[in-house]
């Protein structure tokens, strides 16, 4: 009985999606991760905070119409020069799930063309260095979200990233393990920018680090895309070795066979 852990509304700065657009899709129990993206590059280095309030009443509103059960996510965006700010914000509220993401360096977001750019094995690099270093700092998240998101707009090969980065992102799965935290299967990252090979690739190393928390994400920001290619993912993640995923609720995983 899975359902869909990354899903965005109209509390997102990128999103005009609509509840009522997904709900009519599901009767499951239903969350959505909206941005907390502090000193946003993609927003004019703005602090994109949901309003809690507002979120609040609209549950509200929905819980009475719909038979869903709601649950209550975010997806972190994580600065180091700004974790008291995003700690704070956190602490404030009582989620279910708060996803752990890593989208812009405080000057671009990782989908920035400037990325094209520049040299593709030092960005990569840099990028799991400075994850690394965020989750040995951060004392909040549930999920690192789309592992991969640094890597979206560029074509790094399996090859590639076992080549430049196998230690630091064995070093980052084994702390994913060592927090308790699951790690996701992001469908946007694998079927819609074409990464589905790095996950193959990462999943078993995931594994051999005593990894068994998986989620599965869309990153809808629009609802024809809510729970896109979760077959396909399901096939990839059996052939990983995985049977269970991991639904959150107060910030505890709960496994479900798929
Ligand atoms: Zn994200
Ligand atoms: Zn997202």
């Amino acid at each position: 009985m899975e359902y869909d852990q990354h899903v965005h509304t109209y509390f997102s700065f990128d999103s005009q999606a609509q509840f009522e657009d997904y709900l009519n899709q599901t009767e499951r129990p239903f969350i959505t991760t909206e941005h907390l993206e502090l000193s946003n590059p993609e927003d004019r280095a703005s602090d994109d905070e949901p309003d809690q309030t507002a979120y609040t009443a609209k549950l509200q509103a929905l819980k009475r119409r719909y038979p869903n059960r709601f649950l209550r996510g975010i997806e972190c965006g994580y600065f180091a020069p700004r974790q008291a700010d995003l700690q704070r914000y956190l602490q404030a509220q009582d989620f279910d799930l708060v996803l752990l993401s890593f989208h812009h360096d405080g000057q671009y977001d990782y989908q920035d063309p400037h990325f094209k750019t520049v040299d593709l094995k030092r960005h990569v690099q840099t990028y799991y260095d400075r994850m690394l270093a965020g989750l040995q700092s951060a004392p909040f998240g549930d999920v690192l979200a789309h592992f991969d998101y640094g890597l979206r707009i560029l074509d790094v090969t399996p090859v590639q990233l076992e080549a430049w980065v196998k230690p630091q992102l064995q070093a980052i799965l084994a702390l994913v393990v060592k927090r308790g935290m699951a790690f996701e299967v992001n469908t946007k990252s694998m079927y819609q920018w074409g990464n589905a090979a790095l996950y193959e690739l990462v999943l078993p190393w995931y594994r051999q680090a005593g990894g068994e928390l998986v989620t599965l994400g869309s990153d809808a920001h629009t609802a024809d895309k809510f729970q896109t290619g979760f077959a396909e993912a399901k096939t990839l993640l059996r052939r990983s070795g995985f049977s269970q995923l991991a639904l959150y609720q107060h910030h505890r995983p709960h496994l479900t066979a798929f």
